[in-house]
């Protein structure tokens, strides 16, 4: 049994940590870096609102920053692309729980289960995304392929 962390990878989990490395540090990168825009946009919109009423434009020219920023940076986000089997992990989930990288998954389609959203039968945790889709859950391991990819998780 191997022990890495918390986390018991199973033999199915191949370790390719070192060469998904710079795809996940070039992925944390571009959240700081859109944080230090949106967060600044959406503070000037508020401080328009109830402060600066009179700048009605100001606020209203924050706000559309803010959204454009928002769609420009979900299309240039770079790809969380394994480098195991060369597929973009960060879409639906297939086989493999991201999280723990167990094979025990259930989804949404498995008859007898109704389910919101996948579950996983090992660690319990239910990886779901937002409206928007952005992602409520880390990325341990590919689910296409069961790849270990980070210890920490993007
Ligand atoms: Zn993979
Ligand atoms: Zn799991």
């Amino acid at each position: 049994m191997s022990l890495s962390g918390q986390i018991a990878v199973s033999s199915e989990n191949r370790d390719f940590r070192d060469r998904f490395a710079d795809r996940a540090s070039a992925y944390r990168r571009r959240v700081v870096q859109l944080r230090f825009v949106l967060v600044p946009l959406l503070l000037a919109f508020w401080y328009v609102v109830f402060f600066a009423p009179a700048a009605r434009m100001l606020g209203v020219l924050a706000f559309v920053t803010f959204f454009v920023a928002l769609v420009f940076s979900k299309r240039t986000m770079p790809k969380l692309i394994c480098p195991a089997c060369e597929r973009d992990t960060d879409g639906e989930i297939l086989r493999f729980c991201p999280e723990c990288g167990s094979h025990e998954v259930l989804k949404k389609g498995d008859d007898k289960y109704f389910l919101l959203w996948p579950q996983c039968k090992a660690c319990g945790k239910k990886p779901s995304r937002r409206k928007g889709h952005q992602r409520l859950y880390k990325i341990r391991f590919c689910t296409r392929c069961g790849a270990h990819l980070d210890e920490r998780g993007v």
